[in-house]
C-alpha cells in the first residue's frame, strides 16, 4: 500500500470508526454470538489476491461488531471501565503510523523521552512523591510480575545469597489480601515463589480490606518457621468490591520484616488525580512499586499500564541485559526502558497517553471521574433505601455491589435468583453487569465509569435492575 492509497483507505476507516462510535448507544451492550460463530464466518485459508477495503469494512460490520462487548456503551457496567477515548485512539494510530522500534533509546529517542515525560506528568498529577519513576507496561499483570521479580531478587540479596531463588536457603513468602486480583497469584507463581509460599491474608468482614493484624501474625509465624517474608501485595481498589487495603499500616509491618511492598491500584489509581480522593491512598509513598491502569477509568485505550518504582537501580539490575549489538555511545546518559521490564521491543504507548491528556485536558478528565463517583453514590443510596435490596460493600469509588433479596429466598435459591436476573438484564442488550461471588454468594457488581454514562443512564439502569429482578422473582 502506498502512502496515497493509505490516505484514501485511512479516511474511509476513520469514517467507519466515527460512525461506529456514534451508533454504539443503539447496539446491544453484550457481544451477541455463539462460540465458533465468528471464526466459522471467515474463510479457512488466507486470501491469495488482495481484497478491497470495502470488503473488509463490510465484514467488520457484518461479523466483527456483534462479536465485541461494547465497553464504550453508556450501559456498560461490567468488570471495570475499559474506556478508549477517541483522543487516545488517535495517539494509537499515530504510534502505528510512526512505526517506531522501541528497543533502545537510540532506536527511537522520542519513544523513550515522551514516555519519561508522560509518566512524570502522571506522577505529579497523582500526587506521588518525586522519588517515583515510571514506565509504561502493557498490563497490570505484567507490572505485578515485574515487581515480584524485583522483590524476589531483593529478598535473595538480603539473605546474602545473591543469585536468585536457587541460592536462597530460606523459602521466600509473599502475602496478599484474600481479595487480590487473579493476576497476583499468577505473578507470584510465575516469579517462582511457589504456591505453598503465597499467603492470602484475611480481610475485615465489612470493608473487605486486608487486616494488618492478620498480616503481622502471618509474617511472624513464617519467620518462626524459618521462612522469609519477601513481599506484600496491597490492593488499592480490589476487583470484587474496590476495597482499599490499609497501606499506611501495611508498610511499617512489611518494613520490619524487610519485605517489598507492591501496590496494585489497577482500577483505582485513576482516582489519585482527584486531590479529594487521595486519603484512600494514604501511605502509598512508602511502597516499593505501584501499578495502575490508565487503560481503565482514566480513558487511555488498552494497553496502557503504569509501573512506578522507587529504586530504579535495583529494577535495572534485575532486568538489564547488554549485548554488544544494543550498545550506543549515549548509554550512560539515557534511560533504557528495555531494562525496566520484560520485553526488548516496546510499542510507542506513550503517544496514546500524550494524545489523551493533551486533547482531553486533565480538568475534563477529573470532572468525568467526579461525575462517576457521584453517580455511584446516588445508586448506592437509592438501592439501600429500597426494601429487599442491599448494598453489600462500602462504595468508596465507582463500583456498587448489590443484591436483590426478596423475603423467603436465601442460600442457593438466592444465588439462582441473582444469576437469573443478571443474565436476563445482560441478554436484554440495554445494560451489562458482572455477577461475582462475595462471601461465597453471588451478587452483582455495577461498575460505573464508561465515558458515555450519564446520571440518566444510571437511573435507567436502576429501573432495569428492578424490572429484571421482579420478573425473575415471579417465574
Ligand atoms: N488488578 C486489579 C485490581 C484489577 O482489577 C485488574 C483487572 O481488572 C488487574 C489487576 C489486571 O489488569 P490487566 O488486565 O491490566 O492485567
Amino acid at each position: 500500500m502506498t502512502p496515497e492509497e493509505f490516505r484514501a483507505a485511512g479516511h474511509q476507516l476513520i469514517d467507519w470508526v466515527a460512525d461506529h462510535r456514534a451508533r454504539i448507544p443503539d447496539l446491544p451492550v453484550a457481544a451477541r454470538t455463539r462460540p465458533g460463530e465468528i471464526s466459522g464466518a471467515l474463510p479457512v485459508h488466507a486470501p491469495q489476491e488482495p481484497e478491497s477495503l470495502e470488503a473488509v469494512l463490510a465484514d467488520l460490520d457484518a461479523i466483527v461488531v456483534r462479536g465485541v462487548t461494547q465497553t464504550q456503551h453508556p450501559g456498560f457496567y461490567g468488570w471495570f471501565p475499559s474506556n478508549a477515548s477517541l483522543s487516545s485512539v488517535l495517539g494509537d494510530i499515530a504510534s502505528g503510523g510512526l512505526a517506531a522500534l522501541g528497543i533502545t533509546w537510540q532506536s527511537a529517542p522520542a519513544l523513550t523521552e515522551i514516555e519519561q515525560v508522560v509518566t512524570e506528568w502522571l506522577r505529579e498529577l497523582t500526587g506521588l512523591d518525586p522519588a517515583w519513576k515510571g514506565a509504561i507496561q502493557d498490563t497490570a499483570s505484567t507490572g505485578t510480575l515485574v515487581a515480584m521479580l524485583a522483590a524476589r531478587e531483593r529478598a535473595s540479596e538480603l539473605s546474602e545469597h545473591a543469585g536468585g531463588l536457587q541460592s536462597v536457603a530460606q523459602p521466600l513468602v509473599v502475602y496478599s489480601s484474600a481479595h487480590a486480583h487473579s493476576s497476583v497469584p499468577k505473578a507470584v507463581l510465575l516469579s517462582g515463589f511457589g504456591s505453598d509460599n503465597l499467603r492470602f491474608v484475611d480481610v475485615d468482614p465489612t470493608t473487605y480490606a486486608m487486616d494488618p493484624k492478620a498480616l503481622e501474625a502471618a509474617m511472624a509465624a513464617d519467620v518462626a518457621a524459618g521462612r522469609k517474608p519477601a513481599a506484600v501485595i496491597a490492593a488499592l481498589g480490589t476487583t470484587g468490591t474496590t476495597a482499599f487495603d490499609p497501606v499506611a499500616e501495611i508498610v511499617p509491618i512489611a518494613q520490619r520484616y524487610g519485605a517489598w511492598v507492591h501496590v496494585d491500584a489497577a482500577m483505582a489509581g485513576s482516582a489519585m488525580i482527584l486531590p479529594e480522593m487521595r486519603h484512600l491512598f494514604a501511605g502509598i509513598d512508602g511502597a516499593d512499586s505501584i501499578v495502575w491502569n490508565p487503560h481503565k477509568w482514566l480513558g487511555t485505550i488498552l494497553d496502557c499500564s503504569l509501573l512506578y518504582v522507587r529504586d530504579v537501580d535495583h529494577l535495572v539490575a534485575c532486568m538489564s541485559t547488554t549485548p554488544s549489538y544494543l550498545r550506543s555511545s549515549a548509554d550512560d546518559q539515557v534511560v533504557q526502558y528495555k531494562d525496566w521490564g520484560i520485553p526488548l521491543g516496546r510499542r510507542f504507548r506513550a503517544l496514546k497517553l500524550w494524545f489523551h491528556l493533551r486533547l482531553e485536558g486533565v480538568e475534563a478528565i477529573r470532572e468525568r471521574l467526579r461525575r462517576d463517583l457521584a453517580n455511584a453514590q446516588w445508586l448506592a443510596e437509592t438501592v439501600a433505601a429500597e426494601p429487599d435490596w442491599r448494598v453489600l460493600a462500602p462504595v468508596d469509588l465507582q463500583t456498587v455491589c448489590l443484591r436483590h433479596e426478596p423475603a423467603g429466598l436465601d442460600g442457593e435459591a438466592l444465588d439462582r435468583h441473582t444469576l437469573a436476573w443478571a443474565d436476563a438484564l445482560n441478554a436484554s442488550g440495554t445494560a451489562f453487569v458482572s455477577p461475582s461471588k462475595l462471601d461465597g454468594r453471588w451478587m452483582v457488581r455495577v461498575s460505573i465509569g464508561a465515558e458515555a454514562t450519564e446520571r440518566s443512564d444510571v437511573e435507567g439502569l436502576w429501573a432495569a435492575l428492578r424490572a429484571n429482578a421482579d420478573a425473575a422473582g415471579t417465574q
